[in-house]
């Protein structure tokens, strides 16, 4: 009997015999999972571009999904806020891994004017939860998720350690990349008005400076008074970085640009990839499309 377990322990454990189910909470996450998994796991995300992962909203297939997988790999910092429900009710008994774990959490305001010291009754200061938009904190999600893989597969640690690290390698040398050609915009250009706070490890890694008048989850909305210090600031400092967000409201900030007299600079994607086939249908695609976007606006 415990010869018949021991092979049949073997069997269970042997590669190619039946891919471990995986879950990913996003679209970054998954591009980077699907990258480092190799064929050892069949990794399925349940957001698709284009869809608002704050706002997502579960269907009943996602928890038939969850009941199925032995492991969720999340972005974490509360990106998705709808997961513990979800898993609530999928009763999902897996581990759950964020990407983002050890990364220290930047915060991130909707104020126009970091320094003043009165308080915003609605845009209390919060840790943005989207690290993944600056590359050297891109590397930190792709050494949790090699990690979580081989934790959950260790017979295919080696396959799963020797993609991480071409993959890890190719990571640096974008950031390596962006880093250089950022360096080439003027000091007093790097200020970036965009929809919602997503951009806080990017400003601090890059030397840039964001504000975002919706928040870190585009849950709030700016005052008139905060309105106004936007548009003076856009006017008087010469702000050029006015842009728009793929699938995100532009009302806002085509009004901003509009009432500044400054035109709206091309999108970016701060909440995940963009459609296949576009700039930005993988991690790094997205990251080097937002760099170039700013590029263009900027230098
Ligand atoms: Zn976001």
């Amino acid at each position: 009997m415990l010869r018949i377990l021991a092979i049949l322990a073997l069997i269970m454990t042997l590669p190619g015999v039946e891919p471990i189910p995986v879950i990913t909470g996003s679209t970054v996450v998954h591009d980077l999972a699907v990258r480092i998994g190799g064929e050892r796991f069949s990794i399925s995300c349940l957001l698709r571009p284009g869809v608002d992962p704050h706002a997502y909203q579960p269907v009943p297939d996602d928890i038939r999904r969850l009941t199925a997988a032995r492991m969720v790999i999340l972005n974490g910092m509360g990106f998705e806020g709808w997961f513990d429900g979800l898993a609530k009710e999928a009763a999902f008994a897996g581990t759950v891994v964020q990407a983002s774990a050890g990364i220290e959490p930047v915060m991130t305001a909707g104020c126009t004017d970091h320094s003043h010291d009165h308080t915003h009754d609605h845009q209390a200061s919060v840790p943005d939860p989207h690290p993944y938009n600056s590359m050297r904190q891109g590397v930190r999600y792709a050494e949790n998720i090699r990690d979580a893989l081989i934790a959950a597969a260790p017979d295919a640690a080696e396959a799963v350690r020797t993609r991480a690290e071409a993959l890890i390698a190719e990571l640096r040398r974008t950031d390596a990349w962006a880093t250089a050609e950022l360096a080439s915009i003027p000091k007093a250009r790097r200020v970036i008005i965009a929809n919602h706070g997503a951009l806080a490890y990017f400003a601090r890694d890059y030397g840039f400076q964001v504000l975002a008048p919706n928040g870190a989850f585009e849950d709030s909305e700016p005052s008139a008074k905060q309105l106004a210090e936007l548009i003076a600031l856009i006017r008087n400092q010469g702000v050029r970085g006015v842009f728009l967000e793929y699938a995100k409201n532009p009302r806002l900030v085509e009004q901003l640009a509009a009432e500044a007299g400054v035109k709206v600079a091309a999108t970016l994607y701060l909440d995940g990839l963009g459609p296949a086939g576009s700039p930005a249908e993988s991690y790094q695609g997205m990251f080097r499309s937002n760099v170039a976007a700013i590029l263009a606006a900027l230098r």
